[in-house]
């Protein structure tokens, strides 16, 4: 049987572009080498952005809603920030994948489990995907299968990544101290190179983590030791520890060849900024729906399309949080300075996670002061990035190796 489209990977971008393909009447296979409900290295956070992108509720799966952080810069000096309205949602991805993944089966897209794809070839009248033993044949091909997927490849579309690196754990604390958290997640800045550190409460556990670039690798699991305690925990007492990459794209790769596409981290459209992918996978599945739907009845001659409107769309985002990461990695200090003092910075920040306010808007209102620092941020982030890479020492793959080595990528 030809199906209409074939999905590889059922994470957020996988199963929402299924459902909306789906909904609009094609008939749609999506292959996933796990059993669901599978858990996936993640801090669970949904934006209250990403949420509203979607045309379902999401409280079935929700267990916490935030509307208050705690900062702290390296372990010390935390205090606390609040808003009147959620900033954003806390799940578990075993949770929300499952979810997301019903809705698409409930519009009658057929889901095959424990399906590793392996080669991709092109047929005369679409795309052959091979997953354990057996060829599946589609008119089109989504490879949405993550930071470590290889659809996009196969399929000729390989994103030029950065890599950035993270590793968290859970933890079970005792009674009364989830309470303590309750509406409230905290991030401690300036101690992780490149990026930061984290606590999320869920229902009856906290997620605890530590991400950042890829050369602060060998140093995470001591960092998260210590953010552990500083939260009042035992190393000891972290479960379910896993490493994982951060796929940021840089340049100007290609998310379209022929009748095959890429989305979410398998097309690296991970927030550089804030490490947020959740909201990339989404809008890039709903994006790539549109245009598959498109090109199945005629409508478009090619998937282009979905390229072009990203490019105008989501692309452009993605550039400015690059910009406002080079420059918050200039003086984390400031950034958490202003924090602390200015209540305009952080109704910013609220406004940018519910989705009321975009980095563009940002770079808008900074006018040619933009300008300037973009122009600041990519000297830095040149000369930094050859730092790194010396300090690194290595061929992109050897490094890779050499990295998550030392920490537990999920199977
Ligand atoms: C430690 C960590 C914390 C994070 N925290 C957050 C957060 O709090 N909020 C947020 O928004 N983002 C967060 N992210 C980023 C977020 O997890 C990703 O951006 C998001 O999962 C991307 O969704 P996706 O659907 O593109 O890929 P994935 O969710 O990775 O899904 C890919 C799917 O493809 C399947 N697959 C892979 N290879 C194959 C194959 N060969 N054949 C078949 N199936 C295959 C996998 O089993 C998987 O189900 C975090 C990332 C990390 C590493």
């Amino acid at each position: 049987m030809q199906h209409d489209v074939i999905v590889v990977g059922a994470g957020p971008a996988g199963s929402t572009t299924a459902f909306e393909c789906g909904r609009r009447g094609a008939s749609v296979l999506i292959l996933d080498r796990a059993k669901f409900p599978r858990d996936k290295p993640c801090g669970g956070g949904v934006s209250i952005r990403s949420a509203k992108l979607l045309p379902f509720d999401l409280s079935p799966v929700v267990e916490r809603t935030i509307s208050w952080i705690r900062f702290s810069w390296r372990q010390s000096g935390d205090f606390g920030r609040d808003y009147p309205q959620p900033v954003t949602y806390l799940t578990q991805r075993s949770r929300l994948d499952a979810f997301l993944l019903q809705k698409a089966v409930d519009v009658g897209v057929a889901f095959v489990p424990h399906a590793q794809v392996k080669d991709i070839r092109r047929a005369k009248s679409g795309v052959e995907v091979l997953a354990g033993a057996v060829w599946h044949q589609g008119r089109t091909l989504v490879a949405a299968d993550g930071a470590n997927g290889i659809a996009a490849r196969l399929a000729g579309i390989p994103a030029r990544l950065s890599l950035g690196v993270a590793l968290e754990g859970n933890i079970t604390p005792k009674e009364g101290v989830l309470q303590r958290w309750n509406a409230t997640m905290g991030f401690d800045l300036g101690d992780v190179p490149g990026g930061y550190g984290w606590l999320f409460p869920k229902g009856d556990h906290v997620n605890v983590g530590v991400g950042g670039w890829r050369t602060a690798g060998p140093t995470l699991r001591r960092r998260l030791d210590r953010l552990v305690r500083y939260y009042g925990f035992e190393p000891g007492q972290l479960w379910g520890l896993r490493g994982h990459y951060l796929p940021v794209r840089t340049g100007a790769s290609c998310l379209t060849e022929g009748n095959a596409l890429a989305v979410g981290d398998a097309a690296g459209l991970l927030d550089p900024l804030t490490g947020e992918g959740i909201y990339a996978a989404i809008f890039s599945g709903q994006t790539a729906s549109e245009h598959l739907a498109a090109y199945l009845s005629g409508a478009a001659p090619s998937l282009a399309g979905y390229e072009d409107e990203l490019r105008e769309t989501l692309l452009p985002e993605l550039d400015a949080g690059r910009t406002l990461h080079t420059l918050f990695h200039l003086s984390p200090r400031m950034y958490v300075r202003l924090q602390r003092r200015s209540p305009k910075v952080w109704q910013a920040v609220c406004k940018l996670l519910r989705g009321e306010r975009s980095y563009l808007d940002v770079r808008r209102r900074l006018g040619l002061g933009w300008h300037l620092a973009a122009l600041i941020a990519a000297v830095t982030y040149l000369v930094t990035s050859l730092r790194r890479e010396a300090a690194y020492g290595g061929a992109h793959g050897q490094g890779q190796r050499g990295l998550l080595g030392r920490l537990r990528t999920p199977a």
